[in-house]
């Protein structure tokens, strides 16, 4: 008898102390997972409770009891924020209720992506906006109005500095833009119609932007030799940080071309200084030693294309500027490392051409490489890779702390489907120029600082349940240039705003993205 009164006594006592323990309603709990929270460098085992799209609990579970719809085991598997990407050209399928579940970078760990760089962005900000809301997204959005798309508004294609009235009439839909939820600026001014602008017309604009508290993001009007060279175009960059008194995002980050090669240290003292004088200034980079761009941009003079393609053609008929025109493009081409570093990854129309370089096209025409270009052009808009950077370089951007990763996600490139997870597995894993701790944080909450997007980037409790699970030893990168659309593999949940869109390395046919609004 005494032992079943005993046993009673047990089993009080163990409701007690469960009673007296706190307890915790949850949706999901993600337990022994190796946890990066966005902001540490060394991983802990804690687990992590949501509830509704809210991250409710960090800890030890110890003194809690979580009662949990679903518990995911993580166990040999890490825990991260999601990743934010700060550059990417997603708008164009976000847009399509089709391709609006973003796969190509939710299969990256990516829950967050900035859309409307390099000067162009989908107008008006707030149709797409709605556009977006009502396809649903597969992941969350932030937009950037464009220079480039502002300029056109008011000025059409015209190759000429803006008047006072013109640039009165822009800073209004830049105001308007804002207003209607673009977390900043970007400007492309190295493509045409930014690069006819010149750098006061940009600072008028970016004094808009630094009265919203919004940020400036730049392709720069020159990562190489072509015009300014590169070291002046991050001096104008930081001029316009200095005088708008906003923040400086370069967007990929690069010396492109063996004329700029070994610029790297320069320009981190360059950019050392202006920091330490306060101006804030980050940049984004993709890990890839080829960038990729249309071939029309890539190569030919932007005086010669000003006014569109049609223009351009015109004066390609006429003999004594053709001669100019292939003269400064054939230039071009040598900056970039001649015709055979040039693959073109995309055609509209002639299938035959991707995945030969502009040399095999040259010799496939029976004409000179810079006549090739305009024989392509003629019949269609292609895309080229272009192999033009140096390990060194790369490298030493890379392990600044001010250089965030961003795919800069085109069509055509692999870097659309693989970028973050590349940057893991090849400069992480295999050689070893990044710690863990220092890619996660710059890929999600440094990122989410520089773009100023509240409560994302971070595992802490309050924040938005954004959070990714991934396979240390299987996140890699698929695609390539041979086959530029493999998804990433490794990746074995996304929780997106608290919901799962990625279960068991498969995609939930969830849309679980935001449009997000700027604080
Ligand atoms: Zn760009």
């Amino acid at each position: 008898m005494w032992k079943w009164k005993f046993i009673l006594l047990l089993i009080i006592l163990g409701n007690v102390s469960s009673c007296s323990k706190k307890r915790i309603e949850a949706d999901i709990l993600i337990k022994n997972g190796i946890v990066y929270n966005g902001v540490d460098t060394i991983p802990t085992h804690v687990s992590i409770a949501i509830k509704g799209d809210e991250i409710v609990f960090i800890g030890d579970e110890k003194n809690i009891v979580i009662n949990a719809i679903k518990t995911i085991d993580a166990s040999g598997l890490i825990v991260s924020p999601g990743f934010i990407d700060p550059h990417t050209h997603a708008d164009r399928e976000l847009k399509d209720s089709i391709k609006s579940h973003n796969k190509p970078f939710l299969f990256q760990g990516i829950t967050t992506v900035v859309v409307g760089n390099d000067g162009d962005s989908f107008y008006p900000t707030s149709q797409y906006n709605n556009i977006y809301k009502k396809n649903g997204v597969g992941t969350n959005v932030v937009l950037l109005v464009g220079h480039g798309t502002i300029r056109e508004q008011v000025m059409g294609k015209s190759d000429r500095k803006a008047t006072t009235e013109e640039i009165t009439k822009m800073q209004a839909l830049v105001q308007k833009e804002m207003d209607a939820g673009a977390f900043g600026l970007s400007t492309g001014l190295f493509y045409a119609p930014g690069s006819f602008s010149n750098t006061e017309e940009v600072i008028a604009l970016a004094k808009i932007v630094s009265k919203c508290n919004g940020i400036y993001d730049t392709h720069l009007r020159d990562e190489s030799s072509y015009t300014v060279g590169l070291i002046p175009a991050i001096e104008e960059a930081i001029e316009i940080g200095r005088q708008a008194k906003l923040p400086i995002h370069i967007s990929h980050i690069k010396c492109l071309g063996v004329d700029v090669w070994h610029q790297s240290d320069s320009i981190i003292k360059l950019i050392g200084k202006a920091q330490q004088e306060g101006i804030d200034v980050t940049a984004n980079q993709y890990p890839y030693d080829a960038s990729a761009t249309g071939l029309k941009a890539a190569v030919v003079p932007r005086w010669a294309e000003s006014g569109g393609k049609d223009s351009l053609f015109i004066r390609y008929k006429n003999p004594t500027l053709k001669k100019q025109i292939l003269q400064e493009t054939k230039k071009n081409i040598i900056r970039r490392g001649g015709s055979e570093k040039l693959l073109i990854v995309k055609a509209e129309k002639s299938a035959s051409f991707v995945g030969k370089n502009l040399l095999q096209i040259s010799e496939m025409l029976n004409v000179s490489s810079e006549e090739a270009v305009f024989e392509v052009l003629k019949k269609d808009y292609v895309r080229v890779a272009s192999f033009n950077m140096n390990a060194n370089d790369i490298h030493n951007f890379m392990k600044q702390d001010w250089v965030v990763t961003g795919s800069d996600g085109n069509t055509g490139h692999p870097r659309k489907y693989g970028s973050f997870p590349r940057k893991y597995n090849k400069y992480v894993k295999q050689n070893k120029v990044l710690e863990v701790a220092n890619f996660i944080n710059n890929s999600t909450s440094k990122t989410a600082e520089i773009l100023k997007i509240s409560n994302r980037g971070k595992l802490k409790i309050g924040y938005y349940a954004d959070i990714i699970i991934f396979n240390p030893k299987t996140f890699r990168d698929k695609a390539d240039y041979t086959d530029a659309f493999k998804l990433s593999e490794g990746l074995e949940y996304s929780i997106i705003n608290g919901k799962l869109s990625v279960e068991n390395g498969r995609f939930m046919k969830q849309l679980n993205g935001k449009v997000l609004t700027k604080k």
